[in-house]
């Protein structure tokens, strides 16, 4: 599933390709996707201009300019991927989405699952219910371990799924928090309030570690947006707890476990993680 590391480097590999191209035709092979693609779509983007890309959590942002002047909201869902086909490439299964562009480049879109969704706001993006209610970005300055420890004062709630609530910071999915506190060698299912600030500061540079990593790590997969062998590969990162349930631990050997925590399976060192 894409998560935030994987969104930011389609970003970064397809802004080079449509930043500042217009769209001169929109193809919609399939409308059903997680939220209908808008009925006036293909009427609202041709002759728009694409502006600066941007993305909010797991929301990839195309502002356009134009007659009809607003942002395509774009989330890839469990399987969306979006690269930079050539002119007179023919789709294939599941590519339901073409913006063609003034060069002939194609932005299209595939998602075998159809999870993901475009939609169209024509305000402004950020006061649009879905991004408005978000937590900060974990890269940003407003994230920090002083904020974690605020929010989580009087919390019960086990650490690991607080950490992964978009209202408190957004794009920490399972993977990521798993190995963020295992970095930071806190037990995922410690009460949030039951964590001391210092723990907190360093949990959050560990968050900041391992999604940076990522991003560094997917920079290597950007030529992959374009042409050639079709889906952007997702990039395997070397993991230290995330699906190695059983393994040893890196750091001390001891086996380590799997548990449900907030309905998502959990992997932690008992020994390292307290
Ligand atoms: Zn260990």
């Amino acid at each position: 599933m894409p998560e935030l590391p994987e969104v930011e480097t389609t970003r970064r590999g397809i802004a080079p390709h449509v930043e500042g191209r217009e769209i001169t035709e929109v193809i919609v092979r399939q409308a059903r996707l997680r939220v209908p693609v808008p009925a006036d779509l293909v009427e609202r983007l041709v002759g728009a201009r694409i502006c600066e890309l941007a993305r909010r959590a797991k929301y990839l942002l195309l502002p356009l300019e134009g007659e009809a002047s607003g942002t395509l909201l774009w989330h890839l869902g469990m399987s969306g991927s979006l690269r930079i086909a050539r002119l007179g490439e023919l789709p294939k299964k599941h590519d339901h989405l073409d913006l063609v562009l003034d060069d002939g480049a194609i932005l299209r879109y595939h998602d075998p699952r159809r999870f993901g969704f475009v939609d169209w706001l024509a305000g402004s993006a950020e006061q649009d219910p879905r991004l408005a209610r978000l937590g900060p970005e974990p890269l940003s300055e407003a994230f920090g371990g002083e904020r974690l420890f605020a929010r989580s004062r009087g919390r019960r709630l086990a650490v690991k799924p607080f950490l992964m609530d978009n209202a408190v910071v957004v794009g920490v999915g399972n993977i990521y928090a798993a190995e963020a506190l295992f970095l930071a060698g806190i037990d995922p299912r410690r009460a949030a309030g039951r964590i001391s600030r210092a723990r907190y500061v360093r949990l959050a540079a560990a968050v900041r570690e391992v999604l940076a990593a990522a991003i560094t790590q997917g920079g290597t997969t950007l030529r992959d947006f374009v042409g050639g062998t079709g889906e952007p590969g997702y990039f395997k990162q070397r993991l230290n707890v995330y699906g190695r349930d059983g393994q040893p631990c890196r750091r001390c050997g001891a086996e380590l476990r799997l548990i449900t925590l907030g309905q998502r399976a959990s992997v932690f060192c008992g020994h390292c993680q307290t």
